[in-house]
């Protein structure tokens, strides 16, 4: 017997309305932000990830696909969304329409990651990328549209982390300084925390073990350390916020796990729960990127939101979820002549519009009652010997269980109306 692989699932039909619903509200808040939506391949030169994300981060290190194909191409399975989109931005000369480019996108990510809780090895991701402004201004837009995203699914109890990680110029300092402060504690630390001390110390701030949060607690913060240009982004990305009245807090040891950040990040989690298991969504500022990537120096920002996380959420509060609009039609029949015109009925209906399902295999006329029921159609349809003679039908409202005799015609005025 075959299964789907390890750390992934199937979205079944009962689960589907979720994902629509969050896609339909992902693109309509997207487009009133002026972003555009774009599609990129599921798999991208490995190189792509090991330039951007790092060859030292976990992501390229133990939990990306990477394949050859038959023609010996090194590929690699997208482990992030940003990559790609900055690749397309290079790729297809977006530097020369007017700046910033805001492109929107779903896509699925691949990482091979040990499987647990709202954590999948194919996951589902709605995103966006603003390319090529600097302006704290578009971090607050940025930030702005996916508070508006996750509060307008209904969601609450939610909050908004926001940090500054420095660039360039002022992270070197910063991380001495962190360095300094972790050496004189290895003994405290956890056997993970002292590999970060020496391969990439800012991590050290994202360990969540009860060893390690006090040393966090008392770390020097990077927002104390930024170099003038940072310090005033920073400032004025606070003053936006609070000029959109979006509500956030500072926390120093919002790190995020990619090398690439520079200045803004943020984070969104319900309350409550903690680490970077809960964030429903996040991203930052990446104003080194595109350069690393091959392009010309331009700067950018970004998110990512994963939808299986926001599923899980909306079902956890109960969100009401819109149902699917469509209202569904029955049609049964008893004996071969009133087979034949139901069929063409059914697909008469179906060409006006209305969702219609055509029982098969001439059941009993009990079972296909039955079956109407567990279909949630809202009327049955039955024509049998008599009807056909008198080239009527029996409408039955379902819920109520009233039915009545009518013809073809008053059939179809009726439902085309509803
Ligand atoms: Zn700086
Ligand atoms: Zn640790």
């Amino acid at each position: 017997m075959y299964k789907a692989p390890r750390g992934t699932s199937d979205i079944l039909p009962e689960d589907q309305p979720y994902y629509r619903y969050i896609e339909q509200k992902a693109a309509y808040t997207a487009q009133l932000y002026g972003y555009q939506p774009i599609e990129t391949p599921v798999f991208e030169d490995a190189g792509l990830f090991i330039r951007s994300v790092g060859e030292e981060t976990d992501i390229v290190d133990k939990e990306m696909y990477v394949f050859k194909d038959k023609g010996g191409s090194d590929l690699a399975l997208v482990p992030e969304g940003t990559a790609p989109v900055l690749r397309a931005y290079i790729e297809h000369g977006m530097q020369n329409l007017p700046q910033p480019v805001k492109l929107y996108y779903f896509s699925s990510l691949f990482r091979y990651e040990r499987p647990q809780a709202g954590r999948f090895r194919q996951h589902h991701q709605f995103g966006a990328e603003a390319i090529g402004d600097d302006d704290p201004a578009l971090d607050a837009e940025l930030i702005d549209m996916v508070w508006n995203f996750i509060t307008g699914l209904g969601m609450s109890d939610i909050i908004l982390f926001i940090n500054s990680i420095g660039c360039p110029r002022c992270r070197p300092t910063y991380l001495e300084e962190l360095k300094q402060y972790y050496s004189g504690k290895t003994d405290k630390m956890c056997t993970d925390c002292k590999t970060r001390l020496a391969k990439n110390p800012l991590r050290l701030l994202d360990c969540k073990k009860e060893s390690c949060t006090p040393l966090v607690a008392r770390a020097p913060k990077s927002s104390e350390h930024l170099c003038r240009e940072c310090g005033e982004h920073y400032n004025s990305l606070k003053k936006y916020l609070d000029l959109l009245a979006i509500p956030y807090t500072e926390n120093p040891a919002l790190v995020r796990g990619l090398d690439y950040y520079t200045k803004t990040v943020f984070e969104i989690q319900p309350q409550g729960e903690k680490g970077a298991q809960a964030a429903i969504a996040g991203g930052g500022r990446y104003d080194g990127l595109i350069e690393v990537l091959g392009g010309k120096p331009t700067p950018g920002i970004g998110f990512g939101s994963g939808m299986e996380r926001i599923v899980l959420n909306l079902k956890k509060q109960g969100a009401a979820i819109p149902p699917p609009a469509t209202q569904k039609v029955f049609v049964a029949y008893l004996g071969s002549g009133a087979k034949e015109k139901t069929l063409r009925i059914t697909a008469e209906l179906r060409k006006n519009g209305v969702t219609a399902i055509q029982s098969l295999n001439d059941r009993s006329m009990k079972a296909q009652l039955k079956q109407a029921g567990k279909s949630g159609a809202v009327y049955a349809i039955i024509i049998g010997e008599d009807e056909l003679k008198s080239n009527s039908a029996i409408l039955r409202d379902m819920s109520q269980g009233i039915q009545q005799t009518l013809s073809i015609n008053e059939i179809f005025t009726i439902l085309k109306t509803k």
